[in-house]
Order: C-alpha cells, then sequence, then structure tokens
C-alpha cells in the first residue's frame, strides 16, 4: 500500500507534463454512416485561419489524429520548400530518436526501430512533417514518404497565402478529402468543419459517398431537394439519430379504416396500400426501419415521434407532427391504387423526417402529380440520409 502511494506522485506528475502538449491534438474516426465502416486513406487537414497546421491519412480503421502545435511551419522568410535531406524520427515529447536518410522512410520503420506502440512524427529538414500512430511492429498505416512529399506540396501552398495569415485567434477548421484531384468528387465528397477549438476529446466525422445517380448531377444535390422546407434549411432533421430512434412504426387501424369508409372495398384497397408502402419502403431502403402494425381498433396515444398512426381525412394528404398522425386524402378512386401507395410512402417519409422537394420532382418527396414513386436515387439517397448523424449540415459537404 504505502508503496502505491509513494510511486503515485511522480506518475502523477508526469501525466500533468504531457497535458499540454495534448492539449491541442484532436483525434476521431471518420466513416460511412451507411455502412458504420471506418474510412482509411483519407486526407484530413487541420486549418487555423487560412493556414494549414497539421495534414495525416486515416488509418486502417480510419482513424486520425491531428495537433495544431506539432509542426513547425518553417520560417516566413524560407523561399521555397526545397527537397529535404533527412528526416528525424520522434517521440511524442520531441525527442529524436533516429536520423533517416530518404531510402530508410518506409512503412517498416516501427519494426526496423522496435518501437513501442505510440505516436510518433518524422520531422524532415525542409519543414515537412508527419504523424503516425502505431500498434507495436505494425507497419506504418500510410507510406510515410508519399505522405511527406504531400505535405511539402500542402506547405508550398500554405506559403503562397501567407499573406493572408490570421492572428492565433482564428477559428480551426477540420477539412477531410478523400483525394487530392482537385474538383473531382472521388468515391467521397470532401466535408469541412467549423470548430471552436481543438480541445475536444474526439470528433468523427461522417462522410457522403458518391454513388452514380441516375436523374440527378450528384447525391449531394438530391438531399439538399429532399431537405426541402425554406431558404437554408440544409440541415438534416431526422428526430433523433440512429439506431436510437429507430426502428419506427407506423399504425394502421383496420377496423377505423372499415368504419370510415364504410364501403369494403374501398377500405381494403387503403389497406393494401397501406402494407405495401411500408413493405416497399422497406425493400427499396434495404432497411428495416419501416415497421407497419395493424392495431386491430385500439387507438394508441402517440407519445413519442418514433410512432405514427394512419388516420382519413377528405382534405389535403398531410403528416401532422404535433400529433404524430398521417392523414391521408379518402377520395382516391379503386383504380389510383398506386397513386394511393405513392401518397402513403410520401407522407410516411415526412414521418421520418424528410420535407418536400419544391424544385425538384423526380423523388417521391416532388409534389408533381402523377407522383413518380421511389426513383431509383431516393433508394440510393434516403438509407444514407436516414443513418447519418441527426443534424448534419449538408452545407458542410462540397464536390471535392
Ligand atoms: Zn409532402
Amino acid at each position: 500500500m504505502s508503496i502505491f502511494k509513494k510511486l503515485s506522485i511522480p506518475v502523477l506528475s508526469s501525466v500533468l507534463a504531457l497535458a499540454p502538449l495534448k492539449s491541442n491534438a484532436l483525434e476521431g474516426i471518420v466513416s460511412n454512416p451507411l455502412t458504420r465502416g471506418g474510412l482509411p486513406n483519407q486526407i484530413v487537414r487541420l486549418y487555423q485561419g487560412e493556414v494549414l497546421k497539421d495534414s495525416i491519412r486515416t488509418d486502417e480503421d480510419g482513424h486520425y489524429n491531428v495537433n495544431a502545435t506539432s509542426v513547425t511551419l518553417p520560417e516566413p522568410n524560407l523561399p521555397s520548400l526545397k527537397p529535404f535531406e533527412y528526416v528525424k524520427l520522434e517521440d511524442l515529447l520531441g525527442r529524436k530518436i533516429k536520423t533517416l536518410n530518404q531510402n530508410e522512410i518506409t512503412r517498416d520503420i516501427p519494426r526496423r526501430y522496435d518501437l513501442p506502440s505510440g505516436t510518433y512524427f518524422l520531422q524532415a529538414d525542409n519543414g515537412s512533417a508527419v504523424q503516425f500512430t502505431t500498434l507495436g511492429k505494425n507497419n506504418i498505416p500510410f507510406d510515410p514518404l508519399f505522405s511527406l512529399e504531400e505535405r511539402a506540396e500542402e506547405l508550398r501552398e500554405s506559403f503562397k497565402n501567407r499573406s493572408r495569415i490570421a492572428g492565433a485567434d482564428e477559428e480551426y477548421t477540420l477539412d477531410v478529402n478523400d483525394e487530392n484531384t482537385p474538383n473531382e468528387i472521388g468515391g467521397f465528397y470532401g466535408r469541412r468543419l467549423q470548430l471552436e477549438d481543438v480541445n475536444q476529446d474526439s470528433l468523427n466525422v461522417e462522410m457522403m459517398y458518391n454513388p452514380e445517380m441516375e436523374n440527378i448531377n450528384g447525391m449531394l444535390d438530391l438531399l439538399i431537394h429532399l431537405e426541402g422546407g425554406d431558404e437554408g434549411e440544409y440541415i438534416i432533421d431526422n428526430g433523433g439519430s440512429y439506431p436510437n430512434t429507430y426502428p419506427r412504426t407506423v399504425f394502421l387501424d383496420s377496423i377505423s379504416c372499415y368504419r370510415h369508409f364504410r364501403d369494403n372495398e374501398k377500405a381494403e384497397m387503403y389497406l393494401r396500400a397501406g402494407r405495401s408502402a411500408m413493405s416497399n419502403m422497406r425493400e427499396r431502403f434495404e432497411m428495416d426501419d419501416y415497421i407497419i402494425e395493424d392495431v386491430d381498433g385500439n387507438l394508441y396515444e402517440i407519445s413519442n415521434n418514433l410512432t405514427a398512426i394512419i388516420n382519413y381525412t377528405n382534405g389535403r394528404s398531410r403528416f401532422d407532427p404535433d400529433s404524430s398522425i398521417i392523414y391521408i386524402n379518402d377520395g382516391f378512386p379503386l383504380e389510383n391504387e398506386s397513386e394511393l401507395e405513392n401518397e402513403l410512402t410520401h407522407e410516411t417519409l415526412h414521418f421520418m423526417g424528410l420535407g418536400d422537394s419544391y424544385d425538384y420532382d423526380y423523388t417521391i418527396m416532388g409534389n408533381s402529380w402523377p407522383n413518380p414513386g421511389i426513383t431509383n436515387d431516393d433508394a440510393t439517397a434516403i438509407p444514407w440520409r436516414t443513418k447519418v448523424t441527426n443534424h448534419t449540415n449538408l452545407l458542410n459537404f462540397y464536390e471535392d
């Protein structure tokens, strides 16, 4: 007991000594919300104002770690970044482990120098630097020589913008991109996040993939239309984040349906269309997030935003978020069953948080008549939108 007490003081003080170094670091996982998988090899850049402070590629698990203070930028009067001659391998505290020449900058550095698990820096004599984290003798998860050269190129660009340098109180920006080709979307859209400060425990970044679309320029465009609503409403509102607020249940009360229509054929059509709409959504969106239940005459009190009930109206079909009731126009003639099904789908998607698309019609959320139903583009975009974290701002994504 007493030995532990004696030991605890020096151990604690060395932890405290590390704290200031760690305080400007930011780490997290870059992922695809659709698959929940981490994305390797994404370029993560940390800017303060317009000045690039650090950049790194994510490892196999999509993990990144950037540091606002780890990299010493070359002096402003340095004319240009020459190719480097040697590179210092340093530990987290900046202690030199080894000086390496260009040929020695390879992915197996951890094994060659017997490095314990941890974070290290490669600091080139021309100011370019990269950081890596290794688990024991595993290879560096990216090509360090390529990254050092990439980083040198970025610093050269950064010098050109030197006149626009701002003060130390400028906001940080975290920029994540899947490739270095400007103006090409690549496999994923770029994403840029403003940060109040970099002293956060972790910051995970969800990316938007870039699938082939049939009738629109890209998935981002369609998602912006799907938010609908007024100008500037580009923030996804799912009424809660996946998976906590899913699946959602839609109640279909067959007894009250027969009672409302007093016409068995009509009531059966409405029940059939309701069930078909839900199973079609499950199939097209490849998710079990829409469940329909027949409540057999028991009208439930809706007490949260995860359940809705289908009811009928002689007015316009609409979803009322306050009562969580999906009102469906009761005037559909028997020959318009598929239009009725589209209407039920459209209103149910309002319950999922989607808006109306006023200026683009080729989507289930458009307002043209007849409604095209769930388009292939909807089937691609809506699952991503449903799984991304609630309140994601679509304006953070860009075509690069
Ligand atoms: Zn609508």
